[in-house]
């Protein structure tokens, strides 16, 4: 192996032709070099590893090839050509601004710039990563891009094109860079897979091909990387295995589970995936995408969307045939919510437990939905509209029997749905039955507890026929048109997910947990935001610091992304409570004076 060259530059194209996916960008530069119409400046804009740099150099070479041939491609045997190919032309100069970044790094390159080609026409600095050239060194830089002598062509590379100076940017010709496509990554790997003689499935070099996100130069040195511990034999298992990769499988088969409702197989999963060694983070964004895919491959038209290989391609097809486009809308916005609330959640696990669970949820309601009943689905929105505004009547009783009722209802048609949110506390801390909100009528209580489960979990099951009658169709029929954003919620919820948090805190924490149990949060005018009245500034300024969990907890847990948190010192028991008995004693005296008197007469004293 000792003249073992990696891929990346085995493989490195020598013509315009051999650039992988880049054909249009390619074509342009030909046509220019064929119709001799040089620009002196061009800036190539793009992700890393896609030919930036590949492409000048085949620029330089085919500008001052002596023959090139009828494609305008660089003939590759003339004198020229040669000494590019040997690396050993003097009209080529690079610079990589990333390590050479200063003015005499500049200068030096800009006296190269004076003198003339002795072989060919032009001479071509390349200055890679020009974005990070100091502001000295670009000064010097621009005086020479100004005013170019004839045969000095520059190439400017770049990454973050964003970061370029207009007035460099309005000099250039300026040439996008894509990230190379899947199919065309996996085309060229298959390529020097055969050429190097190692067996490669095409599935295995999609999964490489995806890892590499579109840049070539990564998904050959993870091929080389695989080659070598895989022994010549590439193998989809062992790409996955290896390059640490979530399967499609896994999503695969929990999409099965999700549609046959199958909460606790669906749950098992997760657990298998973070045994791998996975985090939720990654699986949660994993399974968005598998949602994506499966929502790309629905249409016809928006299958090229899908980055895979032929055969994951039938596979995602056929899955994508069983799912309802609005279940895959509601499944992607479950997943994005619980990726968005992932890095504040305290309990991660259950954040993306909850949200296997809702769409497992939703699934089921978008059975009922194609199962015929059809009013089921307009009616959904009507459910929330009512109990927001039931809730914030002051009627309470009136509530309580609407609630009641339709929590009732709930119960006996989503009745898998409530027990399988009822394991979720459990898995939290053991501690579910504690959630139950302190008062001294329970029953009560316990309505609006099923009453969240609806509107929190199984979101679609709450609206009732005999809700169709009370004539609020056309409210939510404007409602449901819309993708659910935020959901109504009262003050129970509030109090119901305060408690809730609280019993799930760890040891640790549990003077935390013995104060936010004491504390019943209450829901202020604006309907979004909840304030909570604390005894001192002690306590409120940690309440304070945990505002935006509190806030990211609730929002994520009823589904609202408007909720707000206050904490308010109750400045009434602060300033009325007697401290010591000396405080009470002043207190009394200043009603009674003469007990100033008798405590002088007496010669009493405080202990
Ligand atoms: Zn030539």
């Amino acid at each position: 192996m000792e003249n073992y060259i990696v891929s990346a530059r085995k493989y490195r194209p020598s013509t315009f032709k051999s650039v992988v996916g880049q054909l249009s960008l390619t074509t342009t530069l030909k046509n220019a070099i064929a119709s001799q119409k040089l620009a002196h400046a061009y800036l190539f804009c793009g992700p890393r590893g896609v030919g930036k740099t590949t492409c000048a150099r085949i620029f330089a070479k085919t500008i001052n090839c002596l023959s090139p041939n009828a494609d305008g491609e660089a003939c590759n045997a003339c004198e020229s050509c040669v000494a590019f190919n040997e690396q050993r032309s003097y009209n080529i100069h690079e610079l990589d601004a990333a390590s050479n970044n200063g003015v005499d790094d500049i200068k030096s390159l800009v006296e190269q710039v004076r003198i003339p080609p002795q072989i060919g026409k032009y001479k071509v600095f390349i200055i890679d990563e020009v974005h990070m050239l100091s502001q000295a060194a670009f000064n010097a830089f621009l005086k020479t891009l100004e005013e170019p002598p004839r045969h000095a062509i520059f190439i400017l590379a770049t990454t973050e094109k964003h970061k370029i100076l207009p007035t460099i940017l309005s000099r250039c010709q300026i040439y996008d860079f894509n990230r190379i496509s899947v199919e065309d990554t996996v085309q060229h790997l298959s390529y020097v897979a055969t050429t190097e003689g190692v067996n490669a499935e095409t599935e295995a070099l999609n999964v490489i091909a995806l890892k590499a996100d579109g840049g070539m130069r990564d998904a050959l040195s993870i091929f080389d990387q695989v080659v070598s511990f895989t022994g010549g034999n590439i193998t989809y298992n062992t790409v996955i295995e290896n390059l640490n990769v979530l399967d499609y499988e896994y999503y695969f088969r929990l999409t099965n589970f999700l549609l046959e409702n199958k909460v606790s197989d669906s749950l098992l999963l997760f657990n298998d995936v973070l045994n791998k060694g996975f985090d939720g983070s990654h699986f949660i964004t994993g399974l968005a995408s598998h949602f994506r895919d499966l929502l790309v491959s629905k249409d016809p038209a928006t299958l090229s969307l899908l980055e895979v290989g032929a055969s994951i391609k039938a596979r995602y097809q056929e899955q994508s045939q069983k799912c309802a486009v609005p279940f895959l809308y509601r499944a992607l916005k479950i997943c994005n919510d619980c990726d968005m609330n992932y890095r504040a959640s305290k309990n991660k696990r259950l954040l993306v437990e909850l949200a296997i669970i809702q769409v497992a949820q939703c699934l089921v309601e978008d059975d009922d939905v194609s199962g015929g009943r059809r009013p089921k689905k307009i009616l959904k929105p009507v459910f929330n509209t009512e109990s927001a505004q039931l809730s914030q009547s002051s009627t309470q009783s009136a509530t309580q029997v609407q609630t009641a009722t339709s929590a009732a209802n709930n119960n006996s048609v989503a009745s898998d749905s409530v027990s399988a949110y009822n394991v979720t506390p459990k898995v939290a801390g053991g501690s579910a039955p504690e959630v139950k909100p302190q008062s001294s009528t329970n029953a009560e209580k316990k309505i609006p507890t099923m009453n969240k489960s609806s509107i929190g979990l199984s979101i679609k099951s709450a609206p009732k026929r005999d809700e169709v009658s009370t004539g609020a169709v056309n409210r939510s029929s404007v409602a449901s048109a819309a993708p659910q954003e935020d959901y109504i919620f009262n003050e129970k919820d509030i109090n119901f997910y305060w408690q809730a948090y609280a019993a799930q805190l760890s040891k640790e924490q549990d003077a935390l947990m013995k104060r936010m149990q004491l504390i019943r949060p209450t829901l202020l005018n604006d309907g979004v935001s909840f304030e909570v009245v604390v005894d001192n500034e002690i306590v409120a300024k940690e309440f304070t610091s945990l505002i935006s969990t509190f806030q990211n907890y609730m929002r994520t847990s009823l589904r609202n992304s408007k909720i707000k948190m206050v904490v308010r010192v109750n400045e009434a028991v602060e300033s009325s409570r007697p401290i010591s008995r000396v405080d009470k004693f002043k207190m009394m005296a200043e009603k009674n004076e003469a007990l100033v008197q008798l405590k002088k007469v007496f010669d009493l004293e405080f202990y």
